[in-house]
């Protein structure tokens, strides 16, 4: 039936794909993509051939009324490289203009890199706040690390490979006691997670240079002590529970 189809594509390994993910994709008359030749291959491994329509939020509107008309009358899908649309990719004002039309708008879910991240990262999850990329300019960085110092939740970024040392640089001046993840290359044949305080991590990847693909997750702030009660408690029992050599050291 006519249009807009939000389909999550795999973040790396192919057999993320679900299998009504599959079925849109066979079933459609075109897919909107970010690129091409990214969807083009994804596509061809699935064994299907449809037109492609290249989209991003920067495409002229001349473009995009083109995808708002089609879906009109056609089945369109919107993909992006890999992921879940929209999170931290485009299509966001397909969407909104395909809603102002009355075209109905439908999203599969699937695979996104925040998510399995924070899944594997074994971070607090009850609440988290998902930020996108941090800015790649030293103070914006900065700033944006200040302004999100005081949340008391899980915080998510997205990363890249060549700006990790600096993002943790920022970590470790801004928030130097959190629990921080790297989490990198998921669902791929070198999936790996780290996790541990920014400094062994800057002295980590100082020493193994990252590549691929990497969400960053930073831990909530530590606990605040209620009272001055709760921290003579904790040192009372802290002093209890070392082993005798040490507590004769003290
Ligand atoms: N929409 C996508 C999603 O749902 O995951 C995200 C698109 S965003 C432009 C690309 C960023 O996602 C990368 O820079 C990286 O931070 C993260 N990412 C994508 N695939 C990943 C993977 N396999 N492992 C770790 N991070 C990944």
């Amino acid at each position: 039936t006519p249009g807009l189809y939000i389909v999550a594509t795999p973040i790396g390994n192919l057999g993320d794909i679900t299998l009504r993910a599959i079925e849109v994709l066979r079933g459609c008359d075109a897919v909107a993509c970010e690129d091409t030749r990214v969807t083009g291959k994804l596509l061809k491994h699935l064994g299907i051939s449809k037109p492609l329509w290249r989209y991003d939020d920067h495409s002229e509107h001349r473009d995009r009324t083109k995808l708002v008309d089609a879906a009109r009358t056609r089945a369109v899908a919107l993909v992006s490289d890999a992921g879940t649309p929209m999170i931290s990719d485009p299509g966001y004002r397909l969407v909104n203009d395909c809603r102002a039309e009355g075209i109905p708008v439908t999203a599969l879910p699937g695979a996104c890199a925040a998510i399995t991240g924070l899944a594997l990262s074994g971070l607090p999850n009850d609440r988290f706040l998902f930020a996108g990329f941090l800015p790649s300019k030293d103070k914006a960085r900065r700033e944006m690390l200040e302004e999100l110092a005081s949340i008391d939740t899980t915080l998510v970024f997205y990363e890249t490979a060549p700006r990790l040392a600096k993002s943790l640089a920022a970590i470790e001046e801004v928030l130097p006691y959190r629990d921080v993840a790297v989490a990198r290359e998921l669902t791929k044949l070198h999936e790996e997670l780290r996790r541990g305080l920014p400094a062994g991590l800057i002295a980590y990847y100082e020493a193994n240079p990252p590549r691929g693909e990497i969400v960053l997750l930073v831990g909530p702030p530590p606990e605040e002590l209620a009272s001055e009660e709760d921290a003579d408690a904790l040192l009372v029992e802290a002093l209890r529970t070392l082993k005798p050599s040490q507590a004769a050291a003290q």
